[in-house]
Formats: structure tokens, C-alpha cells, sequence
């Protein structure tokens, strides 16, 4: 374990410098930014990102959606089923697709 040393040195230079990093999912170079090294210090986040801007936007949009989802085997169609709770044993599991059909023929007959 080593330690930084000079510490205090830091303080008074300037503490960040952009940085160019290589984005983990498409692969381009992207500006780690002095101010945004800052923000990333002052959140307590002590790795960089991996994803440029780009790809970090749309993982953020991507992400809102992306829960944790249980494999399963839906019970009209047979194809895998992916849904958002543990299915019991003998719970019936839809996949999108079904399901969407049976919330629509139960509307259909009201
Ligand atoms: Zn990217
Ligand atoms: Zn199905």
C-alpha cells in the first residue's frame, strides 16, 4: 500500500488534468475532463468512467428500464420469458409478447 505522497503540494497546483480515455463500449477516445475529474472527486466516485458522453447518455436512458430481470419460460408460447420477479413453481410466466395479447383479449371481453 503506498501512500500519495506531497499531498499538500497538490492542493496548491492545480489538482486535475483532462485526462483522454478510451471509451469501454465503442471504443473512442474521450476528454476525462479536469472539471469533471473535480465532480467525480467531490461525488467520492474513485474510478473513471469507462463510457464516453455518448454512450453514457444512452446507457443512462437504457438503465432507467433495465431492471434486474428472472429467466422463464412463458407458459402460452413456450419461448423464454424474461420477468421482473422470481417466478414460483407453478406461477404462470408470460413473455412480452403474450402477455400483451392476454392483457388485451381480458380488456376485449371487459
Ligand atoms: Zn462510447
Ligand atoms: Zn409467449
Amino acid at each position: 500500500m503506498e501512500r500519495i505522497k506531497g499531498k499538500g503540494d497538490a492542493m496548491c497546483k492545480r489538482a486535475y488534468e483532462d485526462k483522454t480515455l478510451t471509451c469501454r463500449d465503442c471504443g473512442r477516445s474521450f476528454l476525462f475532463t479536469a472539471g469533471e475529474q473535480e465532480y467525480y472527486a467531490g461525488k467520492g466516485f474513485k474510478s473513471q468512467p469507462r463510457r464516453c458522453k455518448e454512450c453514457r447518455r444512452g446507457h443512462k436512458y437504457a438503465g432507467a428500464k433495465d431492471k434486474k430481470l428472472y429467466p422463464a419460460v412463458c407458459a402460452a408460447c413456450g419461448k423464454e420469458a424474461r420477468v421482473p420477479f422470481l417466478p414460483g413453481e407453478d406461477q404462470l410466466v408470460y413473455c412480452g409478447d403474450c402477455y400483451a395479447q392476454i392483457r388485451a383479449e381480458r380488456r376485449g371481453r371487459g
